[in-house]
């Protein structure tokens, strides 16, 4: 059955505020567009008794110049916002890409970055109604005992799947946090951990205010992804990628990846692939670090098989035209 159930919608108007009203009420989640929050309380995926809603807190919906000519990007600003504004567009395209090719226009009117960046994982047992999850004897993420993608694991493989978190780890992006302890900035890949029922390394009372770009030092960026509907679906993998241009070599070059595993990963090794020529061999090794890197598994309906391979294709593709256009 699928169903809504009755909660409280609480509005604070700062930041100090949202965090006291979940002092008060701690089985409480944080709402921001709601597009991924209001379908799994619909399906009894979570059931808080109450909602604080971020839309109103003004700090949180700006986009500002920092001193140092980089970008603070409140996490209230919506997908749209990022898709359209003209300093994204031309300091940071990839984050534009990315933001533009999440869900359909309705979602991203609404949805937020901070939502993108914090949006549970997904996995075939695990986004169903509550009456296929029951008959399912749930699985680990929620109320069951074992993983049906992997029943000797303990551990959770559903997959991360926001497009935009990659696009702003290739910039070395940091995020704010706000929680009963105060504030805190941690680098945007600590965010995160290897464990589909556990991701997110924030407490449930800490709100991710905003997130901090450096200035774009010269890196040419892009995004590539692959879904199963162009129109409106979640990345079956997605990739980032910022690179430097010297002559016919590669100066410097930069990878990160969604929806191959349960968080995004900036791959390593990357760095020693600088300054070699930018040839067929180099592609090669390019797509040679993913391989143990990235845990796709069978969370999906599309075969992890298909996800490593589309990947390697995806970067070759993407770091080629990165290349030909950088400067
Ligand atoms: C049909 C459909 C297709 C979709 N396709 C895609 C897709 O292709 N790519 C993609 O990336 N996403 C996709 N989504 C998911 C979703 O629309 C986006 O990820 C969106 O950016 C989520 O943002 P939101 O503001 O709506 O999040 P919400 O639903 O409001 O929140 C999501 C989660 O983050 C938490 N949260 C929100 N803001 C904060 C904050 N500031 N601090 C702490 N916690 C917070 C909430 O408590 C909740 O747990 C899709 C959704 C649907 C329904
Ligand atoms: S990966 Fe396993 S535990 Fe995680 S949601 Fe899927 S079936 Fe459940």
């Amino acid at each position: 059955m699928e169903y809504m159930p009755p909660f409280e919608v609480l509005k604070p108007s700062t930041i100090d505020e949202a965090v006291a009203l979940h002092g008060q009420t701690p089985e409480a989640r944080f709402l921001a567009g709601g597009t991924d929050i209001i379908p799994n309380i619909r399906r009894g995926i979570v059931a808080p008794g109450a909602l604080i809603e971020l839309s109103g807190i003004a700090e949180m919906q700006e986009i500002t110049q920092t001193e140092d000519g980089g970008l603070n990007i409140g996490a209230g600003v919506t997908l749209a916002q990022l898709e359209t504004d003209p300093r994204i567009a031309a300091a940071y395209p990839a984050i534009a890409k990315a933001a533009s090719e999440v869900a359909a226009n309705s979602h991203r009117n609404v949805g937020t970055l901070g939502g993108n960046l914090c949006l549970d994982t997904r996995c075939v047992y695990y986004n169903q109604s509550e009456w296929w999850r029951s008959s399912n004897d749930y699985c680990l993420k929620h109320r069951g005992e074992i993983c049906h993608v992997a029943p000797k694991s303990k551990r959770c493989f559903a997959a991360f799947s926001g497009d935009v978190a990659p696009t702003l780890m290739i910039m070395d992006a940091t995020v704010d946090l706000a929680g009963p302890n105060g504030r805190r900035t941690i680098a945007l890949p600590d965010l995160y951990q290897a464990d589909g029922a556990a991701h997110l390394l924030i407490g449930k009372d800490e709100i991710l205010t905003a997130v901090t770009l450096p200035p774009n030092d010269g890196w040419a960026t892009g995004y590539a992804k692959v879904r199963v509907r162009v129109s409106i679906d979640f990345p079956l993998a997605g990739i980032a990628i910022a690179l430097k241009r010297d002559g016919e070599k590669l100066k410097a070059i930069k990878i990160a990846v969604t929806g191959l595993d349960s968080q995004p990963i900036t791959l390593a090794g990357a760095d020693a692939l600088a300054n070699h020529p930018f040839d067929d061999a180099l592609l090669q090794s390019l797509e040679g670090l993913l391989p143990k890197q990235i845990q796709p598994m069978t969370s999906t309906l599309t075969p992890p098989g298909y996800r490593r391979r589309v990947s390697g294709n995806l970067i070759k593709a993407l770091a080629k035209e990165l290349f030909a256009t950088a400067g």
